[in-house]
């Protein structure tokens, strides 16, 4: 556990919410209970953004859940960074497994999501993680180390990792019940970490957040929260619950 890495609790909330089930949402993200020593960043539905912004308590950030690689144009249904600026989000999840695999984007377009976000001066949330058979063909370090070379090769100024939360989600995790023991999670983070100290830089991977997501909910999040390399999480089912806040207190 790092005294100097700030703990960070995201929410990904996905394709879910309409604004009766988000008012829900908004009544325990206010309540007084959350770890002052959190950093919380929501990701509602890209449609829901602005209104989020209005009614959550300023202590708490917003997210969109993806962006493309330009600032406006002919992409039909796709958001920019400067329209997610626009309306009052401060951070970007990209590479998200469902973005990798459901809607099939490569390496090379995340990379590129990631210098643009970047240079619209938006605060990231890059994922990477590997699939069960890559896992079970021992290529996780592998697969995640292909994936942080994309994002890594688009942080052109290394002041630009201070505005980087790197996300690991093993894809067998997401969604499915089936969390990674904190073994699991503290070995990944461990090599992605060692892996930016020897890529990126030894300072840059002191200070660089990771964080771990994956089915975590209120019962799993202590002990995973207490591994040296695991800095936080990436929620998404549990994040449109209550037990979101035990996870925001992970370390209370
Ligand atoms: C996610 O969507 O990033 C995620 C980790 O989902 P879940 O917590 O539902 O597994």
């Amino acid at each position: 556990m790092s005294e100097q890495r700030h703990f960070f609790v995201g929410g990904n909330w996905k394709m879910n919410g309409t604004y009766a089930s988000i008012d829900e949402i908004l009544k325990f993200l206010n309540g007084d209970n959350l770890d002052p020593k959190t950093e919380i960043v929501v990701a509602p539905p890209s449609l829901y953004l602005s209104y989020v912004r209005g009614k959550l308590n300023k202590n708490i950030s917003v997210a969109a859940q993806n962006a493309y690689k330009v600032e406006k144009g002919a992409f039909t249904g796709d958001i920019s960074p400067t329209q997610i600026k626009d309306v009052g989000g401060d951070w970007v999840i990209l590479g998200h497994s469902e973005r990798r695999h459901v809607f099939k984007e490569p390496n090379e377009l995340i990379g590129e999501k990631v210098g643009h976000a970047l240079s619209a001066g938006l605060k990231l949330i890059p994922c990477i993680g590997e699939k069960l058979e890559e896992r079970e063909a021992n290529k996780t370090e592998e697969v995640c180390f292909c994936q942080m070379k994309a994002i890594a090769e688009n942080v052109k100024d290394i002041n630009d990792w201070k505005r980087i939360v790197i996300a690991y989600e093993p894809v067998w995790a997401i969604g499915t019940g089936k969390v990674a023991t904190p073994q699991q999670a503290q070995e990944a983070h461990h090599s992605v970490r060692q892996w930016i100290s020897k890529n990126v830089s030894p300072d840059v991977a002191k200070c660089v957040r990771i964080i771990y997501g994956g089915s975590v909910t209120a019962g799993n999040c202590r002990e995973l929260a207490q591994q040296p390399d695991v800095d936080g999480f990436l929620v998404g089912g549990a994040s449109l619950k209550s037990e979101f806040v035990d996870i925001i207190n992970a370390r209370k």
